[in-house]
């Protein structure tokens, strides 16, 4: 069997080597298994495109992507799935954080029937008390809000079935969830817990805006309540100026008509123009998505790819391009 390994590399330079060695010696431990290292470098900035080439040159199983600029983790992640030769991928993130010590309990995982082995994080080591609440905070409030469930506290660290592969790659959508896209595509899926290590060297490439992009990705993607939430919220604004409209009556009738009301007044319209405001924005962030989709642009662009046995990867990354139009 061969095994393709997703590594998407942004800025990665002071680990790669350490990445590398620690990949290598775990997959050459493995019995029965052929493997390839597929390094995705994202636009990096730094020297991570002269590490990764000097990698490939002295291991052959090692193949380089470079994309022309930064696309973000999931673009990169994708493209990496494209060019996948493997019966099962892993995909793994550049800096450590997920043990590649794992990989052999995924594969056992596999090779039982299960067609997606995903790993959940128990301990997280050197993040921040913020990163970690508003992660658990996030993934409840997905799972809320979406039809599609999605295991608790899973990342992008997983191993997928050529089948699984797939289906993710038959799915044309820009705004890339993966987590969500492979809960959707449903098989047997089972998890594997882990203790997240803190990064080896380097820093986190999720800034806390991107960190809030991508999580505003992922309900959009897969969930309409957002939008629904506007009708409710104008629903119950109408019952109130109802119950309003009541007691001005009564007021009037009952001749108690004195002239207050000013502060209330404002307030209603200050709370209904916010209503509106928030409903429109909402609309219009699943509006510029509709857009962005409508534009059908490539999801990335190849700058240079090494390693990659010619044949093969030109054939499926046409077979990809084709799909994703
Ligand atoms: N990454 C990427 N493109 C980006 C941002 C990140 O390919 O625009 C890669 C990064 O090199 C790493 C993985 O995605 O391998 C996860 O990123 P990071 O470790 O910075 O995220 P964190 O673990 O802090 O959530
Ligand atoms: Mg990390």
């Amino acid at each position: 069997m061969l095994l393709s390994v997703i590594i998407p590399c942004y800025n990665e330079e002071p680990v790669l080597r350490a990445t590398h060695e620690r990949l290598t010696s775990v997959l050459r431990g493995m019995t029965g298994v052929d493997y390839e290292l597929i390094f995705v470098n994202d636009g990096s900035r730094d020297r991570t495109q002269e590490i990764l080439a000097e990698l490939q040159l002295f291991d052959p199983r090692a193949r380089v992507l470079l994309l022309s600029r930064n696309f973000g983790h999931q673009i990169a992640v994708t493209a990496g799935l494209a060019e996948a030769a493997g019966d099962a991928v892993v995909i793994i993130d550049a800096d450590l954080q997920d043990p590649p010590e794992v990989i052999p309990q995924m594969v056992q995982l596999w090779r039982d029937g299960n067609e997606v082995v995903y790993g959940i994080r128990i301990e997280r080591d050197g993040e921040s008390r913020f990163k970690l609440w508003t992660a658990k905070l996030f993934y409840r409030l997905i799972n809320r809000l979406s039809e599609t469930k999605m295991p608790l506290d899973a990342g992008d660290f997983r191993l997928l079935d050529r089948k699984v592969v797939e289906v993710i790659k038959a799915m044309p959508e820009r705004a890339r969830f993966l987590r969500g896209m492979v809960s959707w595509a449903g098989f047997r899926q089972v998890a594997v817990p882990y203790d997240r290590a803190a990064r080896h060297a380097g820093d986190s490439k999720y800034p806390l805006m991107k960190m809030i992009h991508f999580a505003m990705d992922g309900i959009i993607s897969f969930s309409l309540v957002p939008l629904k939430l506007a009708i409710w919220t104008g629903f119950l604004a109408i019952w109130i100026a109802v119950a309003g409209i009541i007691v001005a009556i009564a007021d009037r009738l009952l001749d108690k008509n004195l002239a207050r009301g000013w502060a209330s007044l404002f307030v209603a319209v200050l709370f209904m123009g916010g209503v509106q405001l928030v409903s429109l924005g909402i609309l219009g962030e699943y509006l510029g998505r509709i857009y962005t989709e409508v534009k059908r642009r490539p999801l990335y662009v190849v700058q240079e790819r090494l390693g990659f046995p010619a044949d093969t990867t030109t054939e499926m990354a046409r077979a990809y391009e084709v799909n994703a139009r």
